[in-house]
């Protein structure tokens, strides 16, 4: 089992980093998003309309639609390279909800946790103008927290696991750089 997981705090474009950096290496990872995964599960159980209902629910409803999630990718991840697309700390009105918990942590058991960056102001710039989401309106402050808890949990994750944790910058008009520095941690 080889599996890498991403995160970043929403809007600072790490799917785009990570489409891009898998073009620039031999290696042939399976990209599975997290989100989609439990959408699928939501859906079903039609307890929303859309992906970015998902944070606004229960606590207990989320961590129980995120375990049914985690089992599904590692049932993928068995047989194949996987890069999880995910969230170290979703949002929710009742504080920041870890991404993986342990028992999140003990299917996926992953080798590499990439946090993706980028400054705070930029982000914020991204949210606005992406049409396609209902992206939170916080604060820089606010968004500068969130990614100080994303960094926070991912050593958790990593005390637990013993993977590595890479930081990758995915600053302004730098997504080339952005990529390639991804690009040689997933070689
Ligand atoms: P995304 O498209 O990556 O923003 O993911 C959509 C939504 O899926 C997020 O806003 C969360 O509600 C949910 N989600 C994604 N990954 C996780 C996770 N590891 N644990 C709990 N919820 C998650
Ligand atoms: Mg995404």
């Amino acid at each position: 089992m080889n599996v890498v997981v991403i995160t970043g705090t929403p809007g600072v474009g790490k799917s785009t980093v990570l489409q891009r950096a898998l073009e620039e290496i031999e290696e042939e990872y399976t990209i599975l998003n997290f989100g989609d995964a439990m959408l699928k599960v939501a859906l079903e159980r039609g307890v929303v309309k859309n992906r970015d209902e998902m944070r606004m629910l229960d606590p207990g409803v989320q961590k129980d639609i995120q375990r049914m999630a985690a089992r599904k990718i590692a049932g993928v991840a068995k047989t194949q390279n996987v890069v999880v697309d995910t969230h170290a700390q979703i949002k929710t009105h009742n504080g920041y909800l870890p991404g993986m918990p342990v028992w999140v942590l003990e299917q996926l058991m992953p080798r590499i946790i990439v946090v993706v960056e980028a400054d705070a102001a930029e982000i914020a710039g991204r949210r606005s103008s992406d049409t396609t989401r209902t992206r939170d309106v916080d604060t820089i402050a606010e968004i500068e927290e969130h990614q100080f808890m994303n960094k926070a949990a991912a050593v958790a994750y990593a005390v637990f696991t013993g993977a590595t944790v890479a930081v990758i910058q995915n600053h302004d008009n730098r997504l080339d750089e952005a990529a390639r520095d991804l690009a040689v941690v997933l070689r």
